[in-house]
C-alpha cells in the first residue's frame, strides 16, 4: 500500500497510513510540549472548576498555572484519602471530578495494607486507548513484517470488588480488557494476538494460562513476538510451561482440551480451533522434556523477533533470566503508565534496557516534577526539567487528583523535540518487589515485630534483620535473615524456639505484609513461600565491620533492611544456621479489610 508522503514522519518512514497518522500526532504533541500542557491544565480546571476540591481552595475558576501552584497544594494519597472514601461510600456530589466517577483503579501502591483507589472517569478509556495505538507505529519504525504474524501476549484480568455503594474497584489493566474498546477492536493487522479474548477474560488464572499457552503452542510459527506486561509475568508462563507440558502435548496430540477447562466460553471457542497435531506434540515433547531450557522461547517460537515486556524499574532483575530462556532476544519496554494515569511511551523501543527511556504525552494529564533530593524545592514544569536531573513526578488529572505525587523518581535523559525523555529510577520506599507487590520499609518492619511476637515465650527476640527479593527461583520469593537473641533461662535451658515455630514466624510475616503482596501469593502465585534464615549470633556486626572497611562511617552506620550486594549475600549465607518456610497461604479475598 503506498503511503501518503505528507504524512511522513521525522521518527522514520511509517509503514501504513494510520501509522503516519499516529507519528504525526506524536510529533505534533513533543513539538508543542508546553502549550498542550496549558491546554490540559486550562481544561482539567475549567471543567472542574465547580468541584468541591477546587472550590475549597479557593480557585474561583482561575485555570491558570500561576494560580494553580499558588493555591492547590502538592498532595500524597493520604491527603486525599478522606474525600476517595465518600465517593466509595456512595456521595455523588462532584467531590473531585464534574464527570461522574466511572468505577475505581486499584493501584498495586497501598496505603494501610491496601490497594489504593484511585478514581477514574469513562473518558479516561479513550485517552488509555489512544496511547496504546502509538505503540505499533513507533515499534513498525524499527521491526519489519510484524503485519506476517502474531503476537503471544500472556495477559490476564483479576477480580473485581464493588466499594459500599456499588462502584466497581478492580486493576486498570482489567477494565481495559473487559472494555468495548478492548473486546470490540478492529482489526488491525499489526496487533493480532494468538490468546483469543475468551482466554483474557476468564477469570480462573489457571484456564486462562493454559489456553493462552495451548494457542501459543498450537500458532508457535507464527509467533513474531511474546509478552506480558512485566517481566514477572513472562517468567510466570515459562514456569507454567515447565510444569504442565505433558497436559498441553496431550491435549495438541488428540486435539481435546483438558477436562480442567470448565469456562463455557472458552470450552466454546476451543472447541473449533484444537485439532489433533501429533507432529506438533512430539515437538513439544522433544524440547520440553529436554533438561536444558536455555534458550526455549526461540526453539519453540523460531520467529521471535522481541520480547514485550517491561523490563526497567524493579522488573530489571528479572533481565538475566529472560536473557537465559530466550537465547538474548530484544527486550522492548514500550509504555510507562500507572492507574492514576498513563503517562507516555518508548521512542526507541529496541534499545537496550539500560538505555530505556520515556517520553511522556503532554495530553494525557497536566505533569509536574518535584526536584528529587538537590536541595531544590522549586516544581517545574515538563517543559523545564534538566537534562541529568532527577525528579518525583506529581500529576493533575482529568478524573480530579490535582498536584498529586505518584511516588515515581525519574531522571530526564534528553528531549524528543520540546518533550522531555525519563529514565525510570525507582519507585520511592520500596524494599522488596517480586511482581506487582512494593513493600516499605515500615511494613517489613511491622511485619518482622509481628512475627517476632511468636518468640517471646521462647524468651527469644530478633536483634537485627535485613532481607532480599530472591529472584532466582521462579515465582521468586522474600529471604528474611534473622540474627536472634534467646536468653537463657536456668530453668529451661533447651527452650529455643523450634524449627515449625519459626515456620510459623514466615507465615505471620506474611498475614501482615500488604494485600498485594498476599493476593500475588495467593490468588496469582507469583511469589513463593516466604523464607526466614537464622545467622549466626554477630553475623550483623560482621556486617558493620564490612561496610566500615569499604568506609562507611561509625556513627552513621544503619543496617540495610534490604541487601543485594553479592559479597554482602555471601557473608549472610555463610552464617546461617537454619532456613524456614512459610508452610501455607497467607489470607486473602478480594474485598478490602477497610
Ligand atoms: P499501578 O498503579 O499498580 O498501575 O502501578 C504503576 C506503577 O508501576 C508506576 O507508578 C511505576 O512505579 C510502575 N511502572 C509502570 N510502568 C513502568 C515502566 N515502564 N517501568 C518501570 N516501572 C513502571
Amino acid at each position: 500500500m503506498a503511503v501518503d508522503s505528507t504524512l511522513s514522519s521525522p521518527l522514520g518512514p511509517p509503514v501504513c497510513d494510520k501509522d503516519a497518522k499516529a507519528l504525526r500526532f506524536i510529533e505534533e504533541m513533543t513539538r508543542n510540549a508546553d502549550a498542550v500542557q496549558e491546554r490540559v491544565l486550562a481544561e482539567i480546571l475549567s471543567r472542574n472548576a465547580e468541584t468541591e476540591y477546587l472550590k475549597r481552595f479557593k480557585l474561583d475558576g482561575a485555570t491558570d498555572r500561576e494560580t494553580f501552584k499558588t493555591k492547590i497544594p502538592v498532595i500524597t494519597y493520604d491527603d486525599v484519602q478522606p474525600e476517595i472514601q465518600r465517593i466509595a461510600n456512595g456521595d455523588r456530589s462532584p467531590i473531585l471530578s464534574a464527570h461522574p466517577i466511572s468505577e475505581f483503579l486499584t493501584s498495586s501502591g497501598t496505603s494501610a495494607g491496601e490497594r489504593k483507589l484511585m478514581p477514574t472517569i469513562k473518558e479516561e478509556l479513550d485517552r488509555r486507548q489512544l496511547l496504546y495505538s502509538l505503540l505499533m507505529p513507533v515499534m513498525n519504525l524499527y521491526v519489519p513484517g510484524l503485519d506476517k504474524g502474531k503476537g503471544l501476549y500472556f495477559l490476564f484480568v483479576k477480580s473485581e470488588t464493588r466499594t459500599p455503594s456499588g462502584l466497581l474497584a478492580r486493576p486498570v489493566l482489567t477494565s481495559y480488557y473487559k472494555s468495548e474498546h478492548f473486546k470490540t477492536r478492529p482489526y488491525d493487522p499489526y496487533n493480532v494476538y494468538t490468546s483469543p479474548n475468551e482466554a483474557i477474560l476468564c477469570p480462573d488464572s489457571f484456564q486462562s494460562m493454559y489456553t493462552q499457552m495451548l494457542c501459543g503452542l498450537i500458532e508457535r510459527n507464527q509467533v513474531l513476538r511474546l509478552g506480558a506486561v512485566f517481566a514477572s509475568g513472562l517468567l510466570r508462563a515459562i514456569r507454567f510451561l515447565q510444569l504442565n507440558w505433558v497436559e498441553l502435548a496431550h491435549d495438541i496430540r488428540t486435539g481435546t482440551l483438558n477436562s480442567k477447562i470448565t469456562d463455557q466460553k472458552l470450552k466454546n471457542h476451543m472447541k473449533h480451533f484444537i485439532k489433533p497435531d501429533p507432529e506438533l506434540a512430539s515437538f513439544v515433547i522433544q524440547e520440553c522434556s529436554n533438561e536444558n531450557w536455555e534458550g526455549i522461547i526461540t526453539r519453540i517460537w523460531p520467529n521471535t523477533k522481541y520480547l514485550d515486556v517491561i523490563v526497567t524499574g524493579a522488573m530489571a532483575q528479572y533481565i538475566p533470566t529472560l536473557n537465559y530462556y530466550s537465547g538474548g532476544l530484544p527486550l522492548a519496554c514500550t509504555m510507562y503508565a500507572s492507574s492514576e494515569c498513563y503517562f507516555g511511551l518508548n521512542l526507541n523501543p529496541m534499545c537496550k534496557p539500560s538505555e530505556v527511556s520515556y517520553t511522556i504525552m503532554p495530553n494525557m494529564a497536566y505533569f509536574e516534577f518535584l526536584p528529587h533530593e538537590s536541595g531544590s524545592t522549586r516544581i517545574v514544569d515538563l517543559a523545564d526539567v534538566e537534562v541529568g536531573k532527577e525528579y518525583e513526578l506529581v500529576i493533575t488529572t482529568y478524573a480530579g487528583l490535582y498536584r498529586y505525587r505518584v511516588g515515581d523518581i525519574l531522571r530526564v535523559t534528553g528531549f524528543h523535540n520540546s518533550a522531555p525523555q525519563f529514565h525510570f529510577v525507582r519507585r520511592k520506599n520500596v524494599l522488596l518487589s517480586i511482581d506487582s507487590d512494593k513493600t516499605d520499609e515500615s511494613e517489613l518492619q511491622r511485619a518482622v515485630e509481628n512475627a517476632s511476637k511468636l518468640l517471646v515465650k521462647f524468651n527469644t527476640s530478633v536483634v537485627e534483620y535485613t532481607s532480599y527479593a530472591d529472584t532466582e527461583t521462579i515465582p521468586g520469593h522474600y529471604v528474611i535473615y534473622w540474627e536472634l537473641l534467646t536468653k537463657t533461662d536456668s530453668a529451661n535451658s533447651s527452650n529455643s524456639p523450634s524449627h515449625e515455630v519459626l515456620n510459623k514466624c514466615c507465615l505471620e510475616m506474611e498475614e501482615s505484609l500488604n494485600s498485594v503482596y498476599r493476593q500475588c501469593r495467593v490468588g496469582d502465585h507469583s511469589i513463593g513461600p516466604l523464607e526466614i534464615r537464622v545467622v549466626k549470633s554477630g553475623t550483623f556486626e560482621e556486617l558493620m565491620d564490612y561496610a566500615i572497611s569499604r568506609g562507611a562511617s561509625i556513627n552513621q552506620y544503619k543496617v540495610p533492611r534490604c541487601v543485594n550486594f553479592t559479597p554482602i549475600m555471601e557473608l549472610l549465607d555463610s552464617r546461617v544456621v537454619s532456613v524456614h518456610f512459610s508452610q501455607d497461604l497467607p489470607h486473602w479475598t478480594p474485598e478490602r479489610r477497610r
